[in-house]
């Protein structure tokens, strides 16, 4: 079936293949083929044992390209498999949170409200409900945040953090919950600022976390809460470099940042851009593509 997508729906496309090698070599590729926001991958295995990717993309794709990329990355059957189609906008986030299974990372678990009661005693439970903004835990770089968030709080304990582009508030409720001190959590987009203060509310955080509408470090709220001693941000490469001299400002001494949202050719710019203004690398890591890294302003 091929559907041509319209300006109100999302476009999409959907296959399987036999096992997890061969799914990791087609999200790879198609993670490296493409900017962040201009598609969202996924791949999970299937109750039959085989693994289903699945592909929304902002625009509609070029189909040929699309299967053309996948053969590379497999062959002719399987990108000869490739439905493409086109789901309503509002329902594609909800959609695909009901088909998730929760995603652990650390002490945490990220899950729908259909797995509310899978959240065993020693695990940190994060629900997101389904809405139009980024962040429900499967992306390599949510993880990635989260992985080292559960890392830092192993054996430090942040007064002040700050959660810098926040989408659906998974971070800032994760470091909330661990730590339940104050969150300031921020987002560009006013919807996202929206939905991750309706977020808050239904994992009881919503008296610990500040949602404010901001760009970058522009914001009195900001100027009030630093500085840090932690700072999450998951954006981009390029904003991550250009707001280097910003982070490491609003900064205490001997805090630390987790940087991600970069692809792994991407992590070296990164790097020398902080290490430039004194800061260190701790770790750094790729999940599914996405590298993230920890980094400490000197003492
Ligand atoms: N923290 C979430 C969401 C990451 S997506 C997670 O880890 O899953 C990145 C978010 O950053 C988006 O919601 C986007 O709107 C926001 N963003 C992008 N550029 C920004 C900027 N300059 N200042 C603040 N937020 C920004």
């Amino acid at each position: 079936m091929t559907t041509t997508a319209t300006s109100s729906g999302t476009s999409r496309a959907t296959f399987a293949v036999g096992d997890e090698f061969s799914a990791k070599r087609i999200v790879d590729l198609l993670t490296e083929s493409f900017e962040e926001g201009e598609a969202a991958i996924a791949a999970f295995e299937n109750p039959e044992g085989r693994w289903d990717v699945t592909v929304h993309f902002a625009d509609p794709p070029d189909e040929a390209s699309i299967r053309n990329l996948v053969a590379l990355a497999s062959d002719d059957t399987v990108a000869g498999s490739i439905v493409f189609d086109t789901i309503e906008a509002k329902d594609w986030v909800k959609e695909s949170l009901e088909g998730l299974v929760p995603v652990r990372a650390g002490r945490f678990i990220v899950h729908g409200s259909h797995d509310r009661d899978k959240v065993r005693d020693n695990q940190l439970g994060i629900e997101i409900e389904a809405a139009l903004a980024f962040g429900t835990g499967h992306h390599g770089t949510t993880r990635g945040c989260l992985v080292y968030l559960d890392y830092v709080l192993r054996s430090k304990a942040p007064k002040r953090i700050l959660d810098l582009g926040t989408g659906t508030g998974v971070l800032a409720i994760a470091a909330a919950k661990a730590t339940k001190k104050h969150v300031l959590a921020t987002d560009i987009d006013a919807m996202s600022v929206k939905v991750a203060h309706e977020n808050m509310k239904l994992n009881g955080v919503g008296n610990l976390v500040e949602t404010v509408c901001a760009t970058g470090f522009s914001s009195p709220a900001i100027a009030k809460h630093a500085p840090f001693d932690l700072i999450l941000a998951n954006i981009l490469a390029n904003p991550l470099r250009a707001m280097a001299t910003d982070m490491e400002r609003h900064m205490a001494s001997n805090g630390m940042v987790i940087l991600s949202g970069l692809l792994p050719h991407q992590a070296t710019s990164v790097i020398v851009a902080y290490r430039a203004r004194g800061l260190v690398l701790l770790k750094q890591q790729i999940i599914e593509g996405w590298s993230s890294l920890l980094m400490q302003r000197a003492g």
